[in-house]
């Protein structure tokens, strides 16, 4: 069981993605078993101390936008950590975290609860950050977006499928791209009816009803599309060394190289 606590100041961001397909499914208890999630949204704003509702004032030393202040973020944090018994692993969305991949995705969906900050304009008065220490900094990707929100929500999903019980058949995770079951590698290509369309047949051998071959084809694309589209995905890093397959000094500059 996972609960997953999100701090934001746009909860109603979240009604439609939380509230369709595998999520929803994901926090509905069945007959045979209990939900293998839950969610529980905060509103950063219903915690604010300042009469008018503000959460946010402009930055000291001046510049663009406004910073999230500290203590409607913090007494926020501090109601959804008393209404839940574990204490959770805390993250904050940032483009200046750690960038999410499946290895790290893999880890947060065996912990028992996340609570996920969401900052919005310029991002949250520093030191609330450094006060909720511990706490994982995650990025989705080198680029801005407007809020934390979207990034929580992907963070979420991409967590939750890997929550045990929350997809049919186990095995449907197991060959996907990055997946252990498939040796960190790309999915290989899927087809499904019809078997010609546009003059374009489904590959022979998925038709022959012979598993062997298939699971043989299968592996085997996997491998030429990872070559092709993510090399640095077959490439073992040497034992305690470098990473970078190129042998790459990293205090050498390879702009030259490029
Ligand atoms: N001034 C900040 C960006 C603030 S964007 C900077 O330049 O680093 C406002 C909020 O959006 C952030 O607090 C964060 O919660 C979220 N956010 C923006 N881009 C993100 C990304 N790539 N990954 C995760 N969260 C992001």
């Amino acid at each position: 069981m996972l609960r997953i606590d999100v701090l934001t100041l746009f909860p109603e961001m979240f009604d439609s993605v939380l509230g369709s397909s595998i999520l929803k499914r994901a926090a509905r208890d069945d007959e045979v078993r209990p939900a293998p999630v839950s969610y529980h949204l905060t509103n950063i704003r219903d915690y604010t101390a300042d009469k008018h509702g503000k959460v946010d004032q402009p930055p000291y030393g001046g510049g663009p936008g406004m910073v999230m202040q500290c203590q409607p973020v913090w007494d926020a944090v501090a109601a959804a950590e008393a209404a839940g018994p574990t204490p959770p692993t805390r993250i904050y969305m940032t483009p200046q975290g750690r960038k999410l991949d499946h290895h790290l995705v893999e880890q947060l969906a065996g912990r028992s609860r996340l609570l996920i900050l969401a900052g919005h304009y310029e991002g949250i008065d520093e030191r609330v950050i450094d006060r909720l220490e511990p706490i994982t900094q995650i990025s989705l990707g080198d680029y801005v977006l407007s809020g934390g929100e979207l990034a929580a929500m992907v963070l979420v999903d991409a967590v939750v499928r890997l929550v045990p019980g929350v997809l049919g058949a186990e095995q449907s995770i197991d060959h996907e791209s990055f997946s252990p079951g498939s040796d960190g590698l790309l999915d290989y290509p899927h087809y499904t009816r019809p078997a010609d369309w546009q003059g374009m047949a489904v590959p022979d051998v998925l038709l022959s009803g012979n598993h062997a071959r298939i699971e043989a084809w299968r592996r085997e694309q996997a491998r030429i599309r990872t070559a092709r589209r993510r090399p640095d995905l077959l490439a073992d890093p040497p034992p305690g060394g470098d990473a970078d397959p190129r042998g790459a000094n990293p205090a050498v500059k390879r702009d030259d190289q490029q």
